[in-house]
């Protein structure tokens, strides 16, 4: 299988390729960073056949509709998110093929409340998206978060899977790429196994934290899949 981690620097954002038999997909892919990928995607002489998104992103608009028109890729986003233009609607427990191997789809809401989770198939690796976050997680504060939703998202839909399970995260601000269940189970100051949902409530109550620059522009381009120009046609 191949796998490689891209970062987007504007938004820190990941974006993940998985690829088995030459068939790919594409997680979280940034608008800003389409063509980077397409690029490589041909370089690697691949087939992209899904892009797939963790959530409805605030911080970013999605490449997956560029990526459609670029590649004649098929876009796949949580049924919860009701974004227009996607050719699948995913659900918990949904499996997206490529190759001869397999992501299942966990519903975990919290962040927003269509948040999905990505696990491949031998529990090897997970891609959390904003969930759980390297010794964080999203902000609950917009988009139908809840708190106690991504509390229980994570202890039972994460914190479930192995402790040699890696996590990628759908961002990072310090510079790490990479986590496992273990870590996260160990060393997350919101969501350790020493936190109780309480604690977590009102650790998110108190965040403060500053209006998300570009919601305004990310959200309603994404409801549409990333499509810039609503007279584009669907
Ligand atoms: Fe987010």
């Amino acid at each position: 299988m191949i796998f490689r981690q891209l970062f987007d620097p504007a938004s820190s954002t990941y974006t993940y390729l998985l690829s088995d038999g030459g068939e790919a997909v594409l997680i979280d892919p940034v608008l800003e960073q389409a063509e980077r990928d397409a690029t490589l995607i041909s370089d690697l002489g691949l087939q992209l056949l899904w892009t797939l998104e963790t959530h409805v992103h605030a911080d970013h608009v999605t490449g997956a509709w560029t990526l459609k028109e670029k590649l004649g890729s098929r876009i796949a986003s949580s049924a919860a998110g009701k974004a227009s233009g996607a050719d699948r609607l995913l659900y918990d427990g949904d499996r997206v093929q490529f190759g001869e191997r397999v992501l299942e789809v966990r519903a975990t809401p919290g962040h927003t409340a269509s948040c999905l989770t990505y696990v491949l198939d031998d529990y090897s690796m997970a891609f959390t998206g904003d969930c759980v976050l390297i010794r964080g997680c999203g902000r609950t504060d917009f988009q139908e978060g809840n708190s106690s939703q991504l509390y229980r998202s994570v202890h039972e839909k994460i914190f479930s899977l192995p402790n040699t399970c890696l996590l990628y995260p759908g961002h990072d601000y310090r510079g790490f790429t990479v986590t496992s269940v273990a870590e996260e189970k160990a060393h997350n100051p919101r969501l350790g196994l020493v936190r109780s949902e309480q604690d977590f409530a009102e650790c998110m109550a108190n965040l403060k934290l500053a209006y998300p620059k570009k919601i305004d522009v990310a959200v309603p381009a994404n409801l549409r899949c990333g499509r810039q120009n609503a007279s584009d046609g669907l």
